[in-house]
């Protein structure tokens, strides 16, 4: 049979080493870089990456020496106790036939410690430790530091490296007339800014020989003042080209950019006209990255020249698999990564292990047990939001036998609420993917009707999951009933329409969601492309078009809007309703809603807000019912998700707790 993506599955050669195909998993942190005596589980976790198709892996960043390290906590490579643990990653990788480099990776100025250097001694603004100048000695023993990294890597077994070039980082920094200030011959004209780059590139080279991997990661956007321009940034490419570099990975934009570079705001591929501005000056390689996680859009790139190859980051979190059931004719069950950020990045800025939303076992992979169950059961999983679905998935593939029930007619729950918020597309799409492994799993699904308990207990199951999710709650108080005021529900699913001046109640993760979706101006013909990089100022100054409707956030606790959001995309949300004219009013007491509108009470006083329509997004309620009742039948149930906790509901922990539990029955 052809291939469905015949581009994607045709093997390239970078530097000596054959690659299978034509997608790289990108680098991410999972937090267990620095620690060596948990290499067991990274090696699962690349190895299982290796094993699901990957043509090439790079890892997370390793520093090359003491000051390069992020965190406090180091993950170095700087010796030779390194070669052993590394070596189990490099072995589970070849022992599945894939290739993997290990990113080297001085994080200059970002790094969060007091012993941070770089170029000049210029603060970060997302940083509150401020760098010591580097001296030419430092410079260069730096230089020699990567070199010794890299010849340590050949002898773990990796097959090259991957310099990290780009993000804002030390070789960023030395870049940037931002950040640097320098008058000798490390610093001034672009050649001299250059200097640190192609000599750190050019020691690699001569530490690895000829055929290893250099993947140099190039940034190709910096999108911050005082970064390279296009024509800069292609000098640049030809020049590491010349000094040794075998393949240049895409990097956007500097971490202290305020442009959003992979959430889900961004749309798909939305860099790639900037890898292909790379492509167009050198003739070793290149690969696209940022926001492509459909196997489609990686061969779109592919064919439309932009790139020779992909590479998907967090896409591999989602799903192990990705490239096996994309190139396997499987493309519609691969779990897909929403850009949520919110197992990954968020978990790594808190200093937690990285998992995956949609894939809790991602970096936890020795906590699944695979086996086929000893004895199969059959099993009711009552309610088909993402719960329901993580744990009939598992337990189907022990091999029990079970059935879903859903009351609505598609499965989903809140998640696919909430897939008509911008940027929020690719959760409807996952929820797609998750069906399609339903049915490969041999799922049976009853849809469209409310299950009862006596039909629950007299069907012999010899396990019930309840996943019955949440009850939004209402609006208690006088007026409350009145016909303006709906349900965040009913808005999102289109059975109410919201008209010009509205209200939001609540200033939650749901409040914000319903804030955005109401503001937002309707795209019309504007390709969203296009639509992006006029909203963030991409090349030019930022243009917002006006808001579809005046709204209005309130909520009762005082403080601002938005500290609940996800550390990683929190700021996009709250840039967007700021640039849309969103107004937020903290601390406020609802009194009562009458025809001249709501009433509240603020420290200033009395207030009436009119409004054409009030969005209740409250929070919600559990919604067990079924369970007590079950209970006086005498079935002992397993609840989990919103139905066991309303509080704090949100997706990772639901589809956590029913993969755990789908194991484990
Ligand atoms: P939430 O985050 O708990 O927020 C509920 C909001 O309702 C709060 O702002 C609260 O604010 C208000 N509220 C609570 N009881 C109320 C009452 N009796 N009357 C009026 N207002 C009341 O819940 P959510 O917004 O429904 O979101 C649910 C979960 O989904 C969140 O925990 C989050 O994890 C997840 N989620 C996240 C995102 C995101 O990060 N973008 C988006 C959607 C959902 P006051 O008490 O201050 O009034
Ligand atoms: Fe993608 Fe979200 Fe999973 Fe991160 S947590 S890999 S963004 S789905």
């Amino acid at each position: 049979m052809p291939s469905p993506f015949p581009l994607i599955a045709s093997p390239i050669r970078v530097d000596g080493v054959d690659l299978r195909n034509r997608i790289v998993m990108g680098s991410m942190h999972t937090g267990l870089e620095p620690e060596p005596e948990r290499f067991d589980a990274l090696a699962r976790f690349y190895g299982d990456r290796a094993r699901g198709g990957a043509g090439l892996i790079v890892t997370g960043g390793f520093a090359p020496n003491r000051a390069a390290r992020v965190k406090d906590h180091p993950s170095l490579f700087d010796s030779r106790a390194a070669i052993a643990p590394h070596r189990r990653i490099t072995d589970a990788v070849h022992g599945h036939g894939g290739r993997i480099v290990v990113q080297l990776l001085h994080a200059g100025r970002y790094g969060y410690h007091d012993e941070i250097v770089a170029p000049s001694p210029v603060q970060a603004p997302i940083n509150r430790y401020l760098p010591a100048e580097m001296t030419d000695a430092q410079i260069r023993q730096t230089i020699g530091d990567y070199a010794a990294s890299a010849a340590l890597a050949l002898e773990a077994g990796y097959d090259g490296v991957e310099i990290m070039g780009s993000e804002g980082y030390l070789i960023s920094e030395f870049l940037a007339t931002r950040t640097n200030h320098r008058t000798d011959d490390w610093g001034g004209s672009l050649q001299g800014r250059a200097r640190f780059a192609i000599e750190v590139t050019a020691a690699v080279r001569r530490a690895l020989g000829p055929d290893p991997i250099i993947s140099y990661r190039i940034s190709a956007a910096d999108l911050i003042e005082g970064g390279l321009d296009n024509d800069e940034t292609q000098w640049l490419a030809r020049a590491v080209e010349a000094a040794g570099a075998g393949c240049l990975m895409t990097g956007i934009g500097w971490h202290e950019s305020k442009v959003p570079t992979i959430a889900g705001a961004v749309p798909h591929a939305a860099f790639a006209g900037a890898t292909a501005r790379l492509k167009a000056a050198v003739s070793i390689p290149v690969i696209a990255s940022n926001r492509i996680n459909l196997p489609e859009t990686a061969e779109r790139v592919l064919r439309d020249g932009q790139a020779d190859m992909v590479s998907m980051a967090r896409p591999f979190l989602a799903d192990a698999e990705i490239v096996d059931k994309a190139l396997g004719g499987r493309a519609g069950q691969i779990n897909l990564c929403i850009a949520c950020n919110q197992a990954c990045l968020d978990h790594y800025f808190l200093d937690q292990t990285v998992t995956c939303l949609v894939n809790p076992w991602a970096v936890r992979e020795l906590e699944r047990d695979e086996a086929p169950a000893a004895r199969p059961k059959r099993i009711a999983v009552v309610g088909a939001g993402v719960a329901g679905i993580a744990c009939a998935l598992e337990a189907a593939r022990r091999s029990h036998r079970v059935t879903l029930y859903d009351a609505a007619e598609r499965p989903g729950g809140q998640l696919r609420l909430a897939a008509v918020v911008p940027g929020k597309e690719d959760y409807g799409r996952a929820i797609d993917n998750f069906e399609n492994q339903l049915a490969a799993a041999g799922v049976e699904t009853v849809y469209g009707t409310a299950v009862d308990a006596a039909t629950l207990a007299g069907a012999g199951y010899d396990e019930i999951v309840l996943s019955t999710g949440v009850l939004p709650r209402a609006l208690d108080i006088p007026g409350g009933d009145d016909p303006r005021v709906v349900g965040y529900t009913e808005i999102l699913t289109g059975r109410a329409t919201a008209g010009e001046a509205v209200l939001v109640i609540g200033g939650g993760g749901i409040g914000h969601d319903v804030a955005l979706f109401l503001a937002h101006p309707d795209p019309g013909d504007l390709p969203a492309l296009a639509a992006f990089e006029a909203h963030w100022g991409i090349a030019g100054t930022a243009r917002h078009r006006p808001a579809a409707r005046r709204v209005t956030m309130l909520k009762r606790s005082p403080g601002g809007f938005g500290r609940t959001l996800g550390k990683s995309t929190g700021w996009i949300l709250r840039q967007e309703l700021r640039d849309f004219g969103v107004r937020q009013i903290a601390g406020v007491r609802y009194l009562e809603i009458d025809a001249a509108g709501l009433h509240v009470e603020t420290d200033g006083g009395r207030e009436i807000l009119a409004a054409d329509t009030i969005v209740v997004c409250a929070g919600q309620e559990s919604n067990a019912a079924l369970a007590t009742e079950l209970a006086a039948r005498g079935r002992p149930v397993h609840v989990i998700g919103g139905a066991r906790l309303a509080g704090e509901l949100d997706a990772k922990r639901a589809i956590d707790e029913g993969a755990r539990l789908g194991n484990r029955l």
